[in-house]
């Protein structure tokens, strides 16, 4: 459901409500000064038509100027009090969505994308700021200043108020045709503008593949498509509106000609007065200009409108059923981790991606799960790394359900190296640093041996200060995938799950990493998603799994007897294997 802007986020106005209330405050004085000014200057009109003497005028004169200068003035210290507050309110938008995302389910940022939510806390939020500041004071003032106009005209001769009043009627029904549809052409301009950026993204993202593999030609199509349908959109939109928009500028700043008609008839009856005549003169020049404007933000208004709803909905982002307080000292031992009737599908698939998964990992052994790409094994190892909640079943870790933990809790006893590591742009030291922020030098030099990888780290220029550049960009998907595993025994918690890495795992990283391994399994469960069976047949515990089910699980024995599909795998990839050790052998 789509709210405007201050249901979704006003909350984020009340602490400055003071300050908004101030800031509108001035703005109506600033009003009540640029109303004076139309008064005084009909008045000198008519002073000066009437046959006044020259000094006479002065005073009314420098009056005119002082309140002009007030006006500006007060608009000015008005805006500067609403920029700080709507500052103030943005600074809290930011701080709100930033903790609402630390506390987020990893699975959400999977979903959502990196880019998306930095596009939405930097650029969406700064893009209402300016709306937000003005919008307050000086949409207050822009409909005062018209309305205010409106009732003195109609106390000072009611004819020629309403010969004013009907053009701007005539004038707003022109703009009226303007906003026919609008909420449903500004979704789809915003529709267009999200899939070209998309179009774009995912360009530039994977311009390397696409020219490795002569896509350019294709994946162009498809970018100048998106291109071309938002140009298109935004003409057709511009060409609808075209004639509305120029019958509302034709209409609006000629209100004076009717005004005149009807004006001089009247004066030269003797039925107005000269300075009346003149205040009217001024006012139907001048009475358009805050109309216009304000109706400009009515446009601001709809995009702070679906800006908002966008941040409502990580603010109200669905949180993993866990403790509030911690309460739980786990003994680690016995079982580690059970999964009892375990399923889970992902939001906007029907299909289920696991399925009724029972398993029981005893501490300090080891459980690999094996089976074919997309059967799911990825997809547990996320629900116990607590990407999601799962759809229906129950873990346990040592013996208490998920729920009954807080995240805190959980992320001390579970460490996860995923496949896509992801190395901070600094030194190398400081990355694995960070599995333990108080963990010394030499803390990290013994995680990294473990992990396999102090030699290779010693051998780079500057060693344990090498800056792994952005994203770990400089280093090896092995290297990368080694220095994770040193991360998380850094981090020293008693369950460790690896996604084992399929582009990195070349023979002699898959040697490295499983030796890594081993040694950070001592004395801790371990829990691997292996994609290739050589590095498993010694877990205590093999899951293979079939199409989100667990199909057998055992020694990689009772596999090779009892899972025809394990026993398949294993022979295709001894096959593969003896090929590949022909191929390497030196002549
Ligand atoms: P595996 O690790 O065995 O290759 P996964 O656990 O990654 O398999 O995927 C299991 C199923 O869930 C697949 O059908 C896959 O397409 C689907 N899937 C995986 N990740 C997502 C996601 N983020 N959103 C929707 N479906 C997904």
């Amino acid at each position: 459901m789509s709210n405007s802007f201050f249901d979704n986020l006003g909350e984020f106005l009340t602490p400055y409500k003071r300050k908004y209330a101030v800031a509108v405050a001035i703005s109506i004085i600033s009003v009540v000064t640029e109303l004076s000014a139309y008064a005084l200057t009909g008045k000198l009109a008519g002073h000066i038509f009437g046959g006044g003497g020259l000094y006479d005028a002065m005073a009314p004169v420098a009056a005119i100027a002082g309140c002009k200068v007030a006006t500006a003035l007060l608009m000015n210290l008005s805006t500067q009090i609403s920029h700080h507050a709507a500052y103030e309110s943005l600074r809290d938008i930011r701080k709100a969505v930033v903790a609402k995302m630390m506390n987020a389910p990893l699975g959400y940022f999977e979903k959502n994308g990196s880019g998306r939510l930095k596009t939405l806390i930097v650029d969406r939020i700064e893009g209402i700021e300016l709306t937000l500041a003005h919008l307050l004071p000086e949409m207050t003032a822009n409909i005062l200043i018209p309305g205010a106009l409106v009732c003195i005209m109609l106390a000072v001769d009611w004819r020629l108020a309403l010969c004013i009043l009907g053009w701007i009627l005539l004038g707003l029904a022109a703009f009226c045709g303007m906003l026919i549809g609008y909420d449903k052409k500004y979704s789809g301009q915003i529709s267009a503008y999200k899939a070209m950026n998309q179009a774009i993204v995912e360009y530039v993202g994977g311009i390397e593949v696409i020219k490795t593999f002569n896509q350019t030609d294709k994946c162009a199509k498809k970018y100048e498509s998106a291109v071309g349908y938002h140009a298109d959109y935004s003409y057709k939109w511009s060409k609808d509106t075209q004639i509305f928009s120029s019958l509302c500028g034709a209409i609006s700043p000629y209100s004076i000609f009717p005004l005149l008609t009807v004006g001089l008839v009247l004066w030269g009856g003797g039925n107005l007065g000269t300075s009346e005549l003149f205040f009217f003169m001024i006012a139907a020049l001048g009475i358009f200009r805050p109309i216009v404007k304000a109706i400009g933000y009515f446009d601001q208004l709809a995009k702070m409108k679906t800006t908002s709803n966008e941040i409502r909905e990580v603010l109200d982002c669905a949180m993993l059923k866990r403790a509030a307080d911690g309460r739980i000292e786990p003994k680690t031992e016995g079982c580690a981790v059970e999964f009892s009737h375990v399923s889970f599908s992902y939001d906007d698939s029907a299909k289920t991606a696991v399925n009724d998964i029972t398993l029981k990992v005893p501490h300090g052994t080891t459980l690999a799960l094996t089976g074919p790409s997309g059967s799911g094994k990825s997809t547990i190892a996320k629900l116990l790394a607590g990407y999601f909640d799962v759809t229906a079943g129950e873990i346990k870790v040592y013996g208490k359900p998920f729920y009954e933990y807080t995240q805190d809790e959980l992320n001390r006893l579970i460490a996860y190296v995923d496949q896509d590591v992801y190395l901070f742009d600094t030194t190398i030291l400081e990355n694995i640093r960070i599995g333990r922020p108080d963990a010394s030098d030499s803390d990290v030099f013994d995680a990294a041996k473990k992990a396999g990888c102090d030699d290779f780290i010693r051998s780079l220029p500057d060693g344990y200060n090498t800056n792994v550049g952005s994203a770990g960009g400089r280093l090896s998907g092995g290297e990368r995938q080694r220095i994770a595993i040193a991360r998380a025994i850094m981090k020293d918690a008693p369950i460790l799950i690896l996604d084992e890495a399929t582009a990195s795992s070349d023979p002699e990283n898959e040697t490295l990493i499983q030796a890594a391994l081993s040694r950070a399994a001592e004395g801790k469960t371990l829990i691997i998603v292996a994609h290739r069976l050589r590095t498993i047949t010694s877990a205590d515990q093999i899951a293979y799994i079939k199409n989100g089910k667990v199909e057998m699980i055992g020694s990689h024995e009772q596999l090779l007897l009892g899972c025809r599909d394990y026993a398949d795998m294993w022979r295709i990839g001894s096959l593969n294997q003896e090929e590949n050790n022909q191929c390497f052998q030196p002549s």
